[in-house]
């Protein structure tokens, strides 16, 4: 698979190639004893306390798509700068454990690819064939995920202007999209444009674009809390 050559290039793909070339490298005592271990360690942490995470496994679990942690997440080592990915063929997230060395970052990624799966899970998502659906998901991706938050642009020094969340939605999905398939930049443009609206603002399941934690600490409390008036009738 092809590697973009941008900066802040985090990779966000899904693998359809997954089972080529792989696992090389690293010595295997440095992979499985060290990386492997703190990769599990901070996936633990994002799933306890991300609220992000919290809510997207929720949602998913009352979905009929109850995450297990050892069959649906997979700490690898990974080619290039990829971060993490979505395997829709073994419905499996694939985090980078090369590549991931801070918690924020490890958070971000699954929240990222938890939003694939949420797509994966809720509708018949043709990933392979139909790149509309994979471009609304990458929108989607970017935009719940905290990819585009206010602190991670600040520190991409790209803050400016008031329709920058989009702009930056928009350059992500199209970044991940051109990552795992072999279109042009105008075709890919022209596949985010065409779906981008409808894309961008369905919020589900977080009813809201969550503009950091704590933000999405409220959207997870709301959607903990969304039978409550029905249960006291
Ligand atoms: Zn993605």
């Amino acid at each position: 698979m092809e590697q973009p050559k941008q900066e802040d290039e985090y990779g966000y793909d899904l693998f359809p190639e997954r089972n080529s070339a792989k696992y090389k490298g690293r010595s295997l005592t440095e992979s499985l004893f060290t990386f492997n271990h703190k990769c599990q360690v901070m996936l633990q942490f994002a799933t306890d306390t991300s609220p992000y995470a919290k809510l997207l496994l929720g949602a998913m679990k009352s979905s009929g798509c109850k995450v297990l942690k050892d069959r649906h997440f997979s700490c690898e080592d990974c080619d290039g700068s990829v971060s993490g990915g979505f395997d829709a063929a073994s419905s499996q997230i694939v985090l980078c454990q090369n590549n991931i060395h801070q918690q924020s970052h490890m958070n971000r990624v699954v929240t990222h690819e938890l939003i694939h799966a949420f797509d994966h899970c809720r509708a018949h998502v043709d990933w392979f064939d139909n790149l509309r659906h994979l471009a609304c998901s990458e929108i989607r991706a970017a935009n719940l995920s905290g990819d585009c938050s206010f602190s991670n642009e600040v520190s991409r020094f790209n803050f400016g202007f008031k329709q920058h969340h989009q702009a930056c939605v928009r350059g992500r999905a199209l970044r991940s999209i051109l990552a795992v398939r072999k279109i042009s930049r105008q075709e890919a443009e022209k596949i985010v444009d065409e779906v981008f609206d409808t894309c961008f603002n369905d919020h589900a399941p977080f009813g809201r674009i969550p503009h950091g934690k704590k933000d999405a600490g409220f959207a997870n409390r709301d959607y903990e809390n969304r039978n409550r008036y029905y249960a006291n009738l």
